[in-house]
């Protein structure tokens, strides 16, 4: 698995590119599994410390793996929902 800074916290992230190369799939040992649209990953990087810090947070609650997804919609609404408790 490719590596990279996790989006959302910084530490070293194993990720995976699916969906076409439409979806990055985050594997982080603090954030634990989340993924997000690639488009999705530029506006996340510059939300504020602290907005990312919260959806670390609750990506790392999230008990279902890989299903907790980072989504935007319009310009900087960026939510983190988990699919299968939404
Ligand atoms: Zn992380």
């Amino acid at each position: 698995m490719p590596k990279q800074d996790c989006p959302l916290c910084g530490s070293p992230a194993g990720f995976e590119i699916d969906g076409f190369g439409r979806r990055k799939k985050f594997d982080c040992p603090k954030c634990k599994y989340f993924h997000m649209h690639t488009a999705t990953e530029k506006s996340v990087m510059e939300l504020s410390k602290n907005d990312r810090k919260t959806l670390s947070k609750r990506s790392a609650q999230c008990t279902n793996d890989e299903a907790f997804v980072i989504s935007t919609n319009g310009n900087k609404a960026i939510k983190g929902v988990c699919e299968n408790c939404a």
